[in-house]
C-alpha cells in the first residue's frame, strides 16, 4: 500500500485505515485492554473538555441543572418500558455477581438514564409548580459494541444526558427543539461542523420515543455522521414510572418527557469532517494548542532565540490564546512541523534568529501553503484574528464540500450513484420495509428529514408509492 513520507495511509486510498492511523498517531487515544474500550489520552482528553466546557455552559445557561445518577440499574427498570428494553438488550452489560455471591436481581450498567431519572422524577415531582424540571446528567455509559471505532463506536463512552419534566405536548417539544439547536450551535461554531437538522423516520427512531430529532454532518468519506440526538417521549415513560404531577385543578396528569444526547462521538466526528493526508486539522475552538512555536536556531543563538520563544508563549497565553512551545531538544524543526502539522495545530509560529533581528515570526496555518512574516509587536491581536478567520475557513470548506456531494435525485440509479460518494436528496414512501430495502441494495439510510427542506411530494424513489414527508429526505451510508 502507497503511503506518504510519514507513513499515513492516504484517505483516498482507504478512509477507513487513515482515521485509525491516525487517531493513534495524534495520540488522541490508545485501545483499552477490554475490546472495545478506548483509553482517551491527554491531547484527545483536552479536545473533549473544550467541548464539554462549552456546551455545559450552554445547557445551564438555558435553565437547565447537572445532577449524577447512578451507574447501576435495576434490571426491572429497564424491562418497565418494552420497545426500550428491546432496543438496548443486544448492547446491555449485566452485573450478575458482587460482594462475592451472585445478586437477587441482576444489574445493568447503564447504556442511558432514562429510567433511572425516570424512578426518580416520579418521586421529585408532584404539583404543576414543579414542572418544568430540566435536568442533565455528565456520565460515562455502556453499550457492547460488536465492531468498535474509536471515538466512533466504543463500549464505553462520554457523553451528556438532558432529562426533562413538562406539563403538555407543546412544552416538551419546544424543549426537544431548544436542545437540537444547542447541539447546532456547537457543531457550528466549536467543531466547525455544518449539520443537518431535522426528524428521523419512524424506524430510526430511538427505542420508546415518540419523536427523534437528529443532526448529521457529512464526513470525508461522504459517510453520514449523527453528531446528537433529541427526543420528545411523550408519556411512554412517564407511564411506565408514574411521572404525575397534580394541575392547577388539582386532577392528575402525566408528565411529557424529553432526553437528549451529545457525546464523545462527536470528536470523530471532528477528524473525519476536517482531516487530511497530513493528518487532524483541529479548529481553533477545539484545539488543544492553538499555536505552537517552534524555535530555529543552532549554537550559542540556541539559548538567545528559545528565551525570546518563552516570553513570547507567555505573552501569548495571557492573552487567552491557547500556545505551546515545542522547545524538545534534539528534535529538528522539520521534524516538528510534520509532527504538528499531523496533530491538528491550526497555527505554527517559527522564531530563528533573523526574525528575530527583524522584529517578526514567520507564521503558517494547517491548511496554507505558504508562510508569511507577521510583526512581533502586535502579535497576540494578529493571531486572535487569524484563529478566527481560520475557524471560518474550516466551516466553509467543509459546507462546500457537503453541498457539492449532496445530490437531489429522482430516479433509483441516481439515488445509488450519489450514496456511493455522498447523500441523496429524495421522496420517500415512509414503509420500514422500503428503507430496509434500500439499505440492503445500497447500504444507505434515512438520517434526516430536514427541518429546512422545501415542500415537496410525488413517487418513492425506490418503490414508487407516494411520498409521505411532504419534502425530501436526505439519504446516505453512515457511521
Ligand atoms: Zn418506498
Amino acid at each position: 500500500m502507497a503511503r506518504d513520507a510519514r507513513g499515513v495511509t492516504p484517505q483516498s486510498q482507504d478512509f477507513s485505515a487513515w482515521y485509525n492511523e491516525i487517531v493513534l498517531r495524534a495520540e488522541l487515544v490508545d485501545r483499552g485492554p477490554v475490546r472495545g474500550t478506548m483509553v482517551i489520552r491527554p491531547y484527545g482528553y483536552r479536545i473533549w473538555e473544550l467541548l464539554q466546557a462549552d456546551l455545559d455552559r450552554r445547557i445551564k445557561q438555558t435553565g437547565h441543572v447537572n445532577a449524577y445518577f447512578p451507574l447501576l440499574i435495576p434490571q426491572s427498570y429497564l424491562q418497565r418500558e418494552a420497545e426500550h428494553v428491546a432496543g438496548f438488550a443486544p448492547e446491555l452489560a449485566v452485573v450478575t455477581h458482587a460482594g462475592g455471591r451472585e445478586l437477587e436481581e441482576p444489574l445493568i450498567v447503564r447504556p442511558t438514564s432514562e429510567t433511572v431519572i425516570g424512578e426518580m422524577m416520579a418521586k421529585w415531582i408532584s404539583s404543576h409548580r414543579d414542572l418544568p424540571m430540566l435536568l442533565n446528567q455528565w456520565a460515562n455509559v455502556v453499550r457492547w459494541e460488536m465492531r468498535p471505532r474509536m471515538f466512533l463506536r466504543t463500549t464505553e463512552f462520554l457523553w451528556q444526558e438532558g432529562h426533562t419534566a413538562h406539563a403538555d405536548e407543546p412544552d416538551a417539544m419546544r424543549e426537544t427543539l431548544l436542545a437540537l439547536g444547542l447541539y447546532a450551535e456547537v457543531c457550528a461554531e466549536m467543531a466547525a461542523m455544518p449539520v443537518v437538522t431535522g426528524e428521523k423516520t419512524p424506524g430510526e427512531r430511538f427505542p420508546g420515543a415518540r419523536r427523534t430529532y437528529t443532526l448529521e454532518g457529512m464526513m470525508r468519506d461522504g459517510r453520514a455522521l449523527q453528531a446528537g440526538t433529541s427526543h420528545y417521549m411523550g408519556t411512554n415513560f412517564a407511564e411506565v414510572f408514574d411521572i404525575r404531577y397534580a394541575t392547577p385543578s388539582g386532577e392528575l396528569a402525566h408528565c411529557h418527557t424529553t432526553s437528549w444526547g451529545m457525546s464523545s462521538r462527536l470528536i470523530g466526528g471532528v477528524i473525519m469532517t476536517h482531516g487530511d493526508d497530513k493528518g487532524l486539522v483541529l479548529p481553533p475552538r477545539l484545539a488543544p494548542h492553538q499555536v505552537v512555536i517552534v524555535p530555529i536556531a543552532r549554537g550559542e543563538e540556541a539559548e538567545r532565540v528559545l528565551a525570546s520563544a518563552r516570553e513570547l508563549a507567555d505573552r501569548l497565553v495571557r492573552a487567552g490564546i491557547r500556545t505551546h512551545l515545542d522547545d524538545r531538544p534534539q528534535l529538528s524543526p522539520g521534524f516538528k512541523f510534520n509532527d504538528w502539522e499531523m496533530r491538528g495545530v491550526p497555527i505554527r509560529l517559527e522564531l530563528g534568529p533573523r526574525d528575530l533581528a527583524a522584529g517578526t515570526a514567520l507564521m503558517s496555518d494547517r491548511l496554507a501553503e505558504r508562510k508569511s512574516p507577521v510583526p512581533l509587536a502586535s502579535l497576540e491581536a494578529r493571531l486572535t484574528d487569524e484563529l478566527g478567520m481560520f475557524q471560518g475557513l474550516l466551516l466553509r470548506r467543509a459546507t462546500e464540500f457537503r453541498d457539492r456531494r449532496t445530490v437531489t435525485v429522482h430516479e433509483w440509479e441516481e439515488f445509488a450513484a450519489a450514496v456511493a460518494t455522498g447523500w441523496a436528496r429524495a421522496l420517500h414512501c415512509g414503509r420500514t420495509a422500503c428503507e430496509d430495502d434500500i439499505k440492503a441494495a445500497t447500504a444507505a439510510t434515512p438520517r434526516v428529514v430536514p427541518a429546512a427542506g422545501e415542500p415537496d411530494e410525488g413517487a418513492c424513489v425506490r418503490c414508487g408509492m407516494p411520498s409521505v414527508y411532504g419534502r425530501r429526505v436526505l439519504f446516505g451510508r453512515a457511521y
